[in-house]
């Protein structure tokens, strides 16, 4: 099929609920994608935030082609080594408190996961989440997401769902009644903007959760898997969450969703209270487990940070040549470009010219690029933006 067909195809085919970009993506390594003429891009979309490892990582696709041979399918109800390797794997690297998991397949479904635990652990129905906040689409997540154009066409949502303002502590604390369960929150708010929290912002929420026995959710969906610098960016400020939220990036770009607590609080559970046909399925589960090895052995948090602190000088310098930002700000490899103006035409130009970027807001890039990414990609992606930032000034 050629690339018009192609196009039109989706666009007849498939719900238009995506803003498409004009460009078929046939092939990827690393950091690196190929359109269906053979047009390369350095990626920082990394199918937002997915591509952690990088696309197609050998250890992956070589693990996820041995289980293929093996066994795709095995319900949750039957035990599976790959399934028990997985679970042993990611809680090495999780605090040890956070010690029983939920497996899903995405990331609305982990927020989902943990809405549904803190309100059977507690026994009580009110979830505070933050204005700003992203924590995906299905009834549940959307309940907790803020984003007006995202929830009004589809109300009534959930009830007993409240957002206070981000940062401040306090306000959460005032918020809290008697049938809160839990406080909602992302450790750097994504979709909202790369919003990194003031210093005592998080530890604040820890306080406030231990004094008054409500639970505090981490959705780290998008910051979580070495993104920020560290394996989860709640590690930058020495707080833990009492239920954990994954998703994205885990599973080395096949659809995964887990959901971490704290035993006590995953036990309230019974059998049959929650469940999904494909949560745990071995082939996913091989994925992942070779992808938390090239994490460990790749030693990418702290590739992140190098490269992340790296590439956000790179975009200061850029800011302080073009007039045009506002600021730039981020963790490692989560970085945002606040411009004066709409950044839909950056977009599209840097596509162009061979540089995939993410919006999150009308007026701000986001980088989300395979920690893989080498330097040499970094300096095309500055370039890049070097010029199409002169032509927009223009
Ligand atoms: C992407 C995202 C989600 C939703 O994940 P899906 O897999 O799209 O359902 C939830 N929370 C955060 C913080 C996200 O970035």
């Amino acid at each position: 099929m050629n690339e018009k067909d192609i196009i039109n195809l989706e666009e007849k085919l498939m719900a238009n609920v995506y803003a498409k970009r004009s460009l078929v993506l046939t092939r990827g390594k690393g950091a690196l994608v190929w359109d269906i003429n053979g047009k390369e891009y350095v990626d920082c979309t990394g199918s937002y935030g997915v591509c952690v490892v990088g696309h197609s990582h050998p250890k992956v696709v070589d693990a996820v082609r041995r289980q293929a041979e093996t066994l795709i399918s095995c319900h949750s109800s039957f035990y599976n080594d790959v399934r028990s390797e997985l679970l042993l794997k990611i809680t090495q690297i999780t605090p040890k408190v956070l010690s029983k998991v939920f497996l899903a397949n995405s990331g609305a479904e982990a927020v989902e996961c943990a809405i549904k635990v803190a309100r059977k652990f507690s026994g009580k129905p009110e979830i505070i989440a933050m204005m700003g906040a992203f924590h995906g689409k299905t009834m549940g997540a959307l309940s907790a997401t803020w984003d007006k154009k995202y929830r009004e066409p589809f109300k009534p949502l959930v009830p007993e769902f409240k957002h206070v303002p981000p940062n401040n502590p306090e306000k959460v604390r005032e918020a809290i009644t008697e049938k809160t369960a839990a406080i909602l929150v992302e450790p750097i708010r994504g979709e909202g903007g790369i919003r990194i929290p003031p210093k005592d912002f998080l530890s604040g929420l820890r306080e406030i959760c231990d004094e008054t026995g409500v639970l505090l959710i981490f959705d780290e969906v998008q910051t979580g898997f070495g993104r920020t610098g560290k394996f989860f960016a709640f590690e930058h400020w020495n707080v833990v969450p009492d239920i954990l939220c994954l998703a994205k990036s885990v599973a080395g770009g096949l659809p995964i969703g887990m959901t971490i607590a704290k035993e006590d609080v995953m036990s309230s559970f019974k059998v049959g209270e929650h469940s999904t046909t494909f949560g745990g399925n071995p082939l996913v589960c091989a994925a992942a487990c070779a992808a938390i090895d090239v994490l460990v052995e790749e030693k990418l948090p702290e590739r992140a940070a190098t490269l992340g602190r790296y590439f956000k000088e790179k975009l200061e310098d850029l800011q302080a040549r073009h007039r045009v930002v506002r600021e730039v700000r981020g963790l490692g490899l989560m970085i945002g470009m606040e411009f004066r103006f709409d950044v839909l035409n950056i977009i599209l130009k840097s596509m162009e010219r061979g540089v995939l970027v993410l919006d999150a807001g009308r007026n701000i890039l986001r980088f989300l690029p395979p920690l893989v990414i080498k330097r040499e990609h970094i300096n095309r992606v500055i370039a890049v933006l070097d010029t199409v930032m002169e032509e927009e000034k223009e």
